[in-house]
């Protein structure tokens, strides 16, 4: 351990990022990046603003993307924070708003960034298990808490909560901020936005990097009432005034306007999920619902760890998680109904190797 490092660097467990492998003609399923391209309008938007002279610094409010990003949900632009990346937008509420005496609750099986912002602010937590089928009872985060937090679809999971049942959950806790992270909202959540006007503890964050197809970008955001969004844009004043540059902001106000495209793309994704969960079954394999751009599915004879690498060796990538209660489970982002087949068809062929090996005599 190096010297100079403060205390709190010392006890930090960072986030491992899914990989990002340079190798030719990979299946690169392990990230749930959207296999289809940008709009072209934002592709043009950010060519257009590299010629409008990056001189300059950019906007530091990004005020003609919040408004883009206001009219599409029909708040008012004082309800929008933007930031880095939903990452950035999650840690800036994690130590602005959910950092308190009484511990932060989620759920057990989430998206694994929760435990390292609380590591990273000094936040303390107390997890909920899920119900064994993976879903969520809102009843069990009864009880005062210094926040609550859940992916909606829940990563990795997939697995959405009604729109009631949030609204239940935020009911319920007056007392705290509940965020809802709804990074994969667009491919089946139902979203809590519109109960934002009523509910002055609700926070709501998206991202671009999902159903925009920009997660190379960093757009994140976040949606809540006025005084919420105050103590984000307090924070991010504290850490950095600009952490959109011009060419994000170009390009996400563009993505944002451009509805066909991204409604055209995110039907794309929903009907091959449908298609390879229904391949996946027909293979054995067990799939939860999903209301994203992945599914999460575990076959009953066959280890999830060996299954990742038998795929890997055919130059598949899927995501696995060496994590307890989900340890046999591969997360599966949703390709193009080409690299869907392609997967399939390694699948296929391993479980098929592996039952002769499992039958062959000696
Ligand atoms: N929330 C969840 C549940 C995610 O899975 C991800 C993607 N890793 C994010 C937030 C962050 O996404 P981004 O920073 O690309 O907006």
């Amino acid at each position: 351990m190096n010297p100079y490092w403060s205390a709190v660097v010392r006890e930090l467990t960072p986030y491992v990022p899914g990989e990002q492998p340079k190798i030719d003609k990979l299946i690169k399923l392990n990230t749930n990046e959207n296999p289809y391209p940008p709009s072209p309008a934002a592709i043009e938007a950010m060519h257009a603003e590299i010629g409008n002279g990056l001189r300059l610094y950019p906007d530091p409010q990004s005020t003609r993307l919040r408004q883009a990003i206001a009219a599409a949900n029909g708040v008012s632009s004082d309800c929008v924070f933007v930031g880095n990346g939903s990452d950035e937008v999650l840690a800036h509420a994690f130590q602005g708003l959910l950092r308190h005496e009484l511990p932060l609750l989620f759920p057990d099986v989430s998206y694994s960034f929760y435990p390292v912002y609380c590591g990273l602010y000094g936040i303390e937590y107390r997890t909920v298990a899920l119900r064994e089928d993976f879903s969520l009872a809102v009843d069990d985060y009864a009880g005062p808490c210094g926040g609550i937090v859940i992916a909606n679809p829940n990563a990795p999971t997939g697995r959405a909560l009604p729109r009631a049942e949030v609204e239940r959950l935020v009911a319920a806790h007056p007392e705290c901020v509940v965020l809802v992270d709804e990074a994969y909202v667009d491919f089946g959540g139902e979203s809590a936005v519109p109960l934002v006007k009523r509910y002055p503890n609700l926070l709501v964050t998206q991202t671009l990097s999902k159903s925009r197809s920009l997660a190379g970008l960093r757009v994140g955001l976040a949606i809540g009432q006025p005084g919420l969004i105050e103590a984000l844009v307090r924070v991010k004043d504290s850490f950095n005034s600009y952490p959109l540059g011009r060419i994000a902001i170009a390009g996400a106000t563009a993505a944002y306007e451009d509805v066909e495209h991204f409604e055209r793309t995110r039907s794309a994704v929903i009907a091959s999920r449908e298609w390879l969960a229904g391949e996946l079954a027909a293979l054995g394999f067990e799939v939860l619902p999903s209301g994203a751009n992945f599914v999460f599915a575990r076959h009953p004879d066959h280890d999830g760890a060996a299954l990742q690498a038998a795929l890997r060796e055919r130059r598949v990538l899927v995501r696995h998680f060496a994590r307890p209660r989900i340890d046999q489970y591969l997360r599966i982002t949703v390709g193009t109904d080409a690299e869907c087949a392609t997967l399939v068809a390694a699948l296929r062929e391993i479980l098929a190797g592996q039952a002769a090996r499992a039958s062959a005599p000696g």
